[in-house]
């Protein structure tokens, strides 16, 4: 096992990687940028070393600055969270280069997942259902076209580099598809680099199912059941469940075992997440994501598994501590993001933080690294807080969820809290009636009123 893990992120996911570690008896090395000095994942963390200024370019995304502080500090593995280098495959190599772990899946499957384009025609041979589009690449607007005719409208021009829900257009028409393929195509230039884009159905009333995988290097995979992140602004998930209000076992078990033995086929190893779209009973993969995710704690609500514990035990070599029977799903869970944003105009809201009260209680979880008097930065990601609750009943975790809301105490900054406080008892969402495209449209009404 290792000693001494050095943690290559900031916020609640630094944190929750340094507990982990903690329950293990290993050292952590926390890392952080010039205006990030004051961070609870710093004060906490056995050791900490500045890396850069505050732009992310020059500090958590610099890799020559993350390996030198952790051969200084002696670091047997690096854990890159979520965002920043965590599905950067140059830098799993790198750190393999320097005689240290990445606590990931090889820099080989994060290439594969990495590209879109290869993501699909991996899970295509490894057995997954796929949303129906074009085989590869698309480069010209008459292949695009052609591809139109094929598949039949709406259709959604899609980055191949894509991520954060940038570089994605949808085509209604003939009409619309050359516009729409420019502007993919140009924006993924721009954000990723890479112009490289594909097309696919767009489905209209899909929901957001994914499916959490856990393997390690000796060829054992199981699947920790799916969560529902269908409510979304922008493309970018709100609020997750698990289970999935849209399924029922029978639903889950074959998409659990569908999932299980595409990883098996791929070789997968450590922590994944497979993305479905699903539409009218059907499955349609979307995207593989290499990584430990946001809403990974709804997962470990409801089955009592640490999910960052199991990743730096793989990754040190050991065998999985779970066979699929194992594995039992209790109760429902649900996770609220909390971000420092106006809840109606989503206007960034960094500033100081004065009063700062988290609500406690039984099942009721608070992954966050704020405290009264901490200063919200501007430069990163303006997540302050994940809410996550559990319940035996759906409807138990409302309630406990509605009432958490209503304790926490967040003063200084806008939070998105009377967002999900909408959300969480609006009709649709307590009857579990919603699809991608619910958000936008109940924030649509709202601006009406
Ligand atoms: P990113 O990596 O940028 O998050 P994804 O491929 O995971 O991109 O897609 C993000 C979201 O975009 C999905 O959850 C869904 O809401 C929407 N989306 C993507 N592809 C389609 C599609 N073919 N049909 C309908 N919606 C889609």
């Amino acid at each position: 096992m290792f000693e001494k893990v050095l943690i290559a992120n900031r916020g609640e996911i630094a944190l929750r990687i340094h507990r982990a570690c903690q329950e293990m008896g290993i050292k952590t090395v926390a890392v952080h940028s010039t205006v990030d000095a004051n961070a609870m994942h710093v004060k906490l963390a056995d050791e900490a070393v500045c890396i850069g200024p505050a732009p992310a370019k020059d500090s958590y995304l610099n890799k020559a600055a993350i390996i030198s502080a952790a051969l200084i500090t002696g670091a047997d593995a690096i854990h890159p969270g979520y965002g920043f280098l965590s599905e950067n495959a140059d830098f799993a190599e790198m750190v393999a280069a320097h005689g240290m772990t990445f606590i990931g899946p090889t820099p080989e499957m994060i290439r594969k997942m990495g590209d879109k384009v290869t993501a699909k025609k991996t899970a295509i041979e490894s057995g997954l259902p796929v949303v129906p589009g074009s085989d590869g690449d698309v480069k010209t607007i008459e292949e695009a076209l052609a591809w139109g005719d094929k598949i039949g409208y709406p259709v959604i021009v899609k980055a191949a580099a894509g991520g954060g829900g940038k570089g994605m257009k949808v085509a209604h028409s003939k009409e619309e598809l050359a516009d729409a393929f420019t502007l993919a195509k140009r924006e993924a230039k721009s954000s990723f680099a890479n112009d490289t884009v594909y097309i696919e159905k767009y489905l209209q009333t899909p929901r957001h199912i994914e499916v959490q995988i856990l393997a390690d290097n000796h060829g054992n995979v199981v699947h920790l059941g799916e969560r529902d992140c269908s409510l979304q602004r922008r493309h970018q998930k709100v609020l997750e469940e698990s289970p999935s209000p849209a399924l029922n076992d029978e639903q889950r078990q074959k998409i659990g075992e569908i999932a299980t033995s595409a990883m098996k086929k791929m070789g997968y190893s450590n922590v994944g997440t497979i993305e479905f779209l699903y539409e009218n009973g059907q499955f349609y993969f979307l995207e593989m994501n290499t990584r430990l995710q946001v809403e990974h704690p709804v997962t470990e609500m409801v089955t009592g598994i640490d999910l960052v514990r199991e990743q730096i035990r793989v990754a040190s070599g050991a065998v999985l501590g779970y066979t699929q029977k194992d594995v039992h799903f209790s109760g429902y869970a649900i996770e609220c993001r909390i971000n420092a944003e106006d809840p109606e105009t989503f206007i960034p809201s960094p500033g100081k933080i004065g009063s700062w009260h988290a609500p406690g209680g039984l099942s009721v979880r608070v992954d966050s690294g704020m405290y009264a008097g901490y200063t919200v930065p501007s430069c990163y990601d303006s997540m302050v807080a994940k809410l996550i609750v559990h319940g035996r009943s759906r409807n138990g975790a409302l309630m406990r969820l509605k009432r958490a809301l209503e304790e926490f105490v967040i003063e200084g900054i806008s939070t998105t809290i009377p967002l999900h406080q909408k959300i969480i008892t609006h009709p649709d969402f307590i009857d579990g009636q919603y699809n991608i495209h619910w958000l936008e449209k109940f924030l649509e009404n709202n601006k009406k009123d």
